[in-house]
């Protein structure tokens, strides 16, 4: 059930509402909207009669949620929600933020020229990878916490925000203390202790969309991380595993406007994992702006021969800086900025 307060409800009432939930052996989340705040009512038990909720003071009404992910529907919230990571830029506003940087985080000098490249470029955040989850155990495992001293470094130096996968639950606290927005990747998306433990602290969440997931089981493993408390999540489309072999996996463009009309949650698009090879990451890039994308994660590396993860999908900084100027046309074609 939610309880949608009347605009203008003051904080003392909402206190009261919510206090109540909880008395009744509910959770309550709140959910800020633009004109009027929300409050879903989660847990196992009956609702409450609605009119129960209507006699008290600042509610305008109480409503069932048919959604299987309450907190993540259009329904709950009609309005897309913005999720500010730093002073400048929030996802889900008109303008379009680009998450870029290495697949890997390498070494302080290698961040710190792509850091400064893609923020002249206009990236709205850096990208790279600590810790890092291979399909080889004898493959390259990630800098783990040196990583994070770099990119907390960088982050000073060049004034990007800093994005880094959390692969398990025992490393969101450090994670934590280094980057600003966690991500939790496509292997890790069906992992729900994973899940409450970034649900539990208040940093933005980027969860990538499982290779093998359906739109449902995405929206209902977001739901995992609103559901504790962080209301801060942006979803990432990043290709699906089909039949087709031409490419790495298949980036689902069609996701994007699907999700959007479910959910209320930013959706942003990585086309380098989603296709594989660096010459389609500029086409793809495009159509994700064209189809209503909030934002893009995007590898990009000075030297991409030398990527110590993931070169065949990663970009120069110069085809970056390239594909920033092409992109806006097509986000003032459907009218966003970028
Ligand atoms: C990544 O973005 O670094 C990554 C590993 O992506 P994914 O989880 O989508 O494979
Ligand atoms: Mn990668």
């Amino acid at each position: 059930m939610i309880i949608v307060m009347k605009p203008g409800a003051s904080k003392k009432e909402t206190d009261h509402v919510i206090k109540t939930v909880e008395e009744r052996g509910l959770k309550a989340v709140l959910l800020h909207g633009t004109e009027r705040d929300v409050i879903a009512c989660l847990g196992d038990k009956r609702d409450i009669a609605q009119d129960f909720w209507n006699a008290i003071p600042g509610v305008e009404k109480a409503m069932p949620i048919l959604s299987p992910y309450k907190m993540a529907s259009r329904e709950v919230k009609p309005t897309p929600s913005q999720i500010r990571i730093s002073k400048g830029f929030s996802f889900g506003g008109k303008k379009i933020g680009v998450i870029a940087g290495p697949c890997a985080v390498e070494n302080k000098a290698q961040l710190l020229s792509i850091a400064n490249s893609v923020k002249k470029s206009g990236a709205i955040a850096l990208r790279g990878g600590a810790f890092k989850p291979r399909t080889s155990p004898y493959s390259f495992q990630g800098l783990e916490e040196e990583g994070l001293e770099y990119l907390a470094e960088t982050r000073e130096e060049v004034g990007l925000p800093v994005v880094t996968e959390v692969l398990s639950p025992e490393h969101v606290e450090m994670v934590g203390r280094y980057a600003d927005i966690l991500q939790i990747g496509t292997r890790n998306m069906g992992n729900f202790v994973l899940l409450k433990a970034v649900g539990e602290q208040p940093k933005p969440v980027i969860l990538k969309r499982g290779m093998s997931a359906t739109l449902d089981e995405f929206l209902l493993a977001a739901e995992y991380i609103l559901s504790r408390g962080n209301t801060n999540v942006i979803l990432c489309e990043r290709g699906i595993r089909t039949f087709e072999n031409h490419t790495r996996f298949t980036l689902s463009l069609s996701a994007v406007p699907q999700l959007k009309q479910l959910t209320h949650l930013p959706v942003i698009v990585d086309p380098s994992h989603g296709t594989g090879y660096r010459h389609l990451v500029n086409p793809m890039s495009k159509g994700a702006v064209a189809v209503g994308a909030d934002g893009l994660l995007i590898e990009v590396h000075v030297d991409p021969e030398k990527a110590f993860v993931d070169g065949a999908q990663t970009i120069t900084t110069d085809n970056f800086d390239t594909l920033m100027k092409e992109l806006k046309p097509v986000a003032q074609a459907v009218g966003r900025d970028i």
